[in-house]
């Protein structure tokens, strides 16, 4: 029996010996395969020509993602347009800048942070004066300087004369009562204190030529004075009165009434034919995130509307913000 016991005890030894080395011999088999596979697609990669080495860093790839850039201008609206910041309505006075409003319904007293000029004090060489006492605000006044200059320089001679400034409301009276003749006089002249000549920003003008004759700007304008007529909004000055525009402005068309709001809104109002009213309630409908864009001659300007408790204006460009003495702010930047 002892005999036979041990020849099947070695047996069985045998046999599973035989399993565990199929088994090793099997992983073996496994294990060079996987390397074989990965050195393989190793070597298929290093020999690729489209990728260059060293490949660009992961912050680079990141930032070209065209991807994420669509994302982060989703997310964040200033991506959209210009980086802007915002300032508390409170640091700004709705009374003053270029385009403050004053009509038939909307009255208005010059600040006291406004300085006037004296034209005669400061009188130009290429601009004459009715009277020893007519006024401009400061931007108004370097505005005409510069027209003027441009005028003559262009023609030889500039015909502009100042006829009527600045009113104060005492000074207002006085002209509407001088005025006011008959009850149809009362369409073109107004009230004291909503009289647009309380902004030191608009004046009366006539054409005074060297041989000492004088001519309204309306009628002769074009005749007597073609440069002025193409050129004044790109000086900022618009026609404060068109004569189809009473029903917004009050007054029943004044050609002679020159008013300054700067540039780009001179051009935009005198070239798409609007009075001040209609260009105020038209730039309501942009906000810094969607602005109005507006060229002048080789410039390109943004603008927008501010009309809640804060001003956003640029972070980086050049900009002005101007109130319309009606609570809101219109930012313009230069781009
Ligand atoms: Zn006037």
């Amino acid at each position: 029996m002892s005999k036979n016991f041990k020849p099947a005890y070695r047996k069985q030894k045998m046999v599973m010996s035989t399993s565990v080395k199929v088994i090793i011999i099997l992983l073996c088999v496994l294990v060079v395969t996987l390397l074989a596979f990965l050195i393989k697609i190793i070597l298929s990669k290093a020999l690729d020509p489209n990728i260059v080495y060293p490949p660009d860093s992961i912050a680079e790839t990141y930032a070209a993602d065209p991807r994420t850039e669509a994302t982060e201008a989703v997310t964040d609206p200033e991506e959209q347009g210009i980086k802007v910041r915002a300032i508390d309505k409170t640091k700004f006075d709705t009374k003053t800048g270029s385009l403050v409003l004053v009509n038939k319904d909307t009255a208005y007293t010059l600040p006291q942070s406004v300085s006037l000029v004296n034209l005669y004090d400061s009188l130009h060489d290429n601009f004459s004066l009715a009277s020893a006492s007519e006024e401009l605000a400061k931007d108004a006044y370097d505005a005409l300087c510069k027209m003027c200059s441009a005028y003559a320089e262009r023609t030889g001679y500039c015909p502009i004369m100042v006829t009527s400034g600045y009113r104060n409301e005492e000074q207002q009276q006085a002209f509407y009562d001088n005025y006011v003749v008959n009850p149809s006089d009362k369409e073109y002249v107004e009230l004291p204190g909503y009289s647009d000549h309380h902004t030191g920003l608009g004046f009366d003008m006539k054409l005074y030529e060297k041989d000492g004759s004088s001519y309204s700007y309306g009628r002769y304008a074009t005749e007597r004075a073609s440069w002025l007529v193409e050129n004044h909004k790109y000086y900022g000055f618009i026609m404060r009165y068109p004569a189809n525009k009473g029903s917004f402005t009050g007054i029943e068309g004044e050609s002679n009434h020159f008013r300054y709001v700067g540039v780009p809104h001179s051009v935009y109002i005198t070239e798409n034919n609007i009075c001040l009213e209609e260009y105020l309630t038209l730039i309501k409908n942009y906000t810094y995130s969607d602005p109005l864009y507006i060229t002048a001659e080789n410039d390109e300007y943004c603008v927008w509307y501010c009309g809640g408790n804060n001003v956003y204006v640029p972070k980086n460009e050049e900009y002005s913000v101007s109130g319309d003495n009606l609570g809101g702010f219109i930012v313009t930047v230069k781009l």
